[in-house]
């Protein structure tokens, strides 16, 4: 099976987990401080607290901006479902809207219609996601929300190193979240990561994310251990030095693909829009004509670890059935979610096995 995701460890990453271990400080310590600093400046971002994982940066960053009970908060509903169970474990209320049909990411003109038809001004923030690894129209997305006074938070969990009219993921919302998960396109087994360019919710989340401690057992906050450990910076040191390598490589990846699937007639293939620079965190094609799960079960049958991000959209799971607006038609969610095969192009393939990739398509579509 070619996998769809494979976390790349080499040796420096061992050496650095041994050296931890040796080291006896193997919680959070002095690893954890330079892997934020390191990121925050990779980010182009002044502040960066480390954090158990992507989903509890959110919630962190939830937190820290100030948004809480009884607040809406507006997100995409074609998204990893941590994106709205945070805003739910932060006590507000997520309000989805539709996407773009071209880049799968939230509708600047549906967030807008959403803040319109608020009256009681119950919504204070948006989620964006810059999903499969290409940024939303940001432009639009801080002009509304500046006009409406709402804060923006990128989830930038598929987007480490993305890039929108030069500026990098996480850099331009009042915070940018990120995940170190073992698929993402750089990892520390788990692990996550909040930036802020503003001094004080930087500093509300670093104690938000250790019990709520302003000084030794003294709680300011309902905080909670959302702290990351040494041995997962260490990991995470090492790779965000290969970051930069990875993209690349799933960029050449994706090109290839592209280049070797033009011409079939059932598939669109990803666009990367002017401006953005795309890190195919995943390359995702959408299947016309109702064929998308026959391709699906082809490719698996062929070897082929192609997946379905997401086929289920957040408004239509039972879980969010009882926050207001997850009975709303949202059609270009619906349909993508119907549409959409995501193929391997991570970092460690080889030539030969996007040539696979692209031969086991073209079998299916050549009998269509
Ligand atoms: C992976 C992911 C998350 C959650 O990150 P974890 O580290 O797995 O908690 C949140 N949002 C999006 C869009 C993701 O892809």
């Amino acid at each position: 099976m070619i996998p769809i995701s494979k976390p790349l460890i080499g040796k420096e990453e061992k050496a650095a987990v041994r050296k931890v271990l040796d080291s006896g400080i193997i919680a959070s310590g002095p690893l954890v401080k330079e892997f934020e600093r390191r990121f925050a400046a990779y980010q182009g971002v002044k502040n960066a607290v480390a954090a158990a994982n992507g989903t509890c940066a959110i919630h962190t960053a939830l937190y820290s901006l100030g948004i809480g009970q009884g607040d809406g908060v507006i997100t995409t509903p074609f998204t990893f479902f941590a994106t709205a169970s945070s805003i739910v474990h932060a006590g507000a209320a997520p309000v989805f809207v539709d996407i773009e049909k071209e880049d799968f990411n939230i509708s600047p003109e549906a967030v807008e219609d959403a803040l319109k038809k608020d009256k009681k001004r119950k919504i204070k923030a948006v989620i964006v996601v810059h999903l499969y690894g290409q940024m939303c129209d940001m432009d639009a997305i801080m002009k509304i929300a500046r006009r409406y006074g709402v804060k923006v938070i990128e989830d930038a969990a598929q987007a480490h190193g993305a890039v929108y009219k030069g500026k990098k993921a996480g850099q331009i919302g009042d915070a940018g979240t990120f995940s170190m998960y073992a698929t993402k396109n750089m990892t520390s087994a788990e692990g996550g990561m909040v930036l802020f360019n503003k001094e004080g919710p930087a500093k509300t989340a670093r104690v938000f994310i250790n019990h709520g401690m302003t000084a030794a057992y003294h709680h300011a906050h309902m905080g909670y251990n959302y702290r990351t450990t040494d041995i997962e910076a260490a990991i995470g040191l090492e790779q965000l030095k290969k970051l930069d390598g990875f993209n690349k490589k799933r960029r050449e990846n994706s090109a290839f693909l592209t280049g070797l699937l033009s011409g079939c007639g059932i598939i669109e293939s990803p666009k990367e829009i002017n401006g953005r620079t795309h890190i195919f965190h995943q390359y995702t094609i959408r299947v016309k004509n109702g064929e998308r799960d026959g391709l699906l079960k082809h490719l698996n049958s062929e070897g082929i670890g192609a997946k379905v991000f997401y086929p289920v959209p957040l408004h239509k799971q039972p879980v969010f059935r009882k926050f207001p607006g997850s009975s709303a038609k949202l059609p270009e969610s619906e349909s993508a979610a119907k549409e959409v095969i995501s193929l391997p192009v991570h970092p460690g393939l080889k030539k030969s096995e996007i040539q696979k990739i692209a031969d086991a398509v073209k079998k299916y579509t050549g009998r269509r």
